[in-house]
């Protein structure tokens, strides 16, 4: 069992939809929502198993057949969508394979569950489509949608689900069950440490610890170009990292875009703690003596503008703004501070 599924066990959306369940009174559609990392997927793969699990005393066991075809996405009673690798949104012809899923009666009289992950990646024309699905509900058909932002998702949709909102987890916790994965002390520190709350985020670099270098090395190169500050040292690292598809494409860089902004967050975070002398609460120990300089360079004033640009870029990406022209205000109002 992954550890990441001890968490959601003390999750309260894990157990207000088991309660539901114990109690028979199950509704047509949920919406779990919460940061990237947190660990929505495996909640609704875990909800899942709850359903379809095959032990008649501790549901979900997490290792009958149903259990594990459930987390393979290969259970013949749900059906599993997500955004194709090749294109830019869920569209409406994957909405549309939906129709003889959502027709069809399961044998047994279980219900059948359709997962959008991620619904706030569905087009106008897929979320037209879906909505039509949501208000004439077929029988026994359940709706899990899986969403970051809110406010990329119409509220016809929204108002027809029910809200089960998963949350940041303390430290401690994921240290203990990363250790309870056999991850050695030290690797789960630094783990729970980095990821900041982000559990499933936690497990991604467990399991995979080339994304976790890479982030590292994303945040190092940051803090050398906050430190440096030149306009053409930006534009090569933006380009770098933001450029993979053409602008039109926004939505596909929207995600990086989103990661970049809360890095750049947590770096105005540790030099906000750094000047108020809470230097055990920095995220990127090894990177203490840079972010100590520039901490003592920044005036209060500075920073604080800085965090303000920063949340103000990130409201203007979520509301589908232009990315490019954000972070380009975004480096010009950076870049403006004579050292
Ligand atoms: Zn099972």
């Amino acid at each position: 069992m992954s550890n990441i599924v001890f968490s959601a066990l003390n999750n309260p959306a894990w157990q207000y939809f088991k309660l539901l369940f114990d109690n028979n009174n199950l509704g047509q559609a949920y919406l779990i929502y919460g940061m990237p990392g947190v660990g929505k997927a495996v909640l609704a793969e875990r909800l899942l198993q709850l359903l379809f699990c095959q032990d008649t005393a501790g549901k979900p066991c997490g290792h009958c057949q149903n259990c594990r075809q459930v987390v393979g996405h290969s259970y013949q009673d749900m059906h599993w969508l997500e955004k194709l690798p090749d294109k830019q949104d869920i569209t409406i012809q994957q909405i549309r394979e939906l129709r003889d899923f959502v027709r069809t009666r399961s044998w047994q009289g279980e219900p059948r569950v359709v997962v959008i992950n991620l619904a706030d990646e569905m087009n106008t024309e897929a979320v037209n489509a879906l909505l039509k699905m949501l208000e004439e509900p077929a029988t026994g058909v359940i709706f899990l949608l899986l969403a970051v932002n809110l406010r990329k998702l119409p509220r016809t949709i929204i108002s027809r689900c029910q809200l089960l909102p998963v949350g940041l987890a303390p430290k401690e916790q994921i240290v203990d069950l990363l250790k309870m994965s056999g991850v050695e002390f030290n690797l789960a520190q630094d783990l729970a440490q980095y990821a900041d709350g982000r559990i499933g985020l936690a497990e991604l670099w467990m399991n995979n610890d080339v994304t976790l270098r890479t982030h590292l090395q994303v945040v190092k190169e940051l803090i050398e170009l906050i430190t440096i500050n030149k306009w053409l040292a930006w534009q090569n690292f933006i380009n770098r990292n933001l450029a993979k598809e053409n602008s039109s494409s926004l939505n596909s860089i929207q995600p990086a875009a989103l990661e970049l902004l809360s890095t750049c967050q947590e770096i105005g975070r540790a030099l906000l703690q750094l000047k108020l002398g809470l230097d055990n609460l920095v995220i990127y120990q090894k990177q203490q003596n840079e972010l100590k300089l520039l901490a003592a360079r920044w005036s209060w004033a500075r920073l604080a503008d800085w965090l303000k640009s920063l949340e103000a870029a990130r409201s203007k990406i979520l509301a589908n703004g232009n990315v490019r022209l954000t972070f380009e205000s975004l480096l010009a109002k950076l870049i403006s501070y004579e050292d």
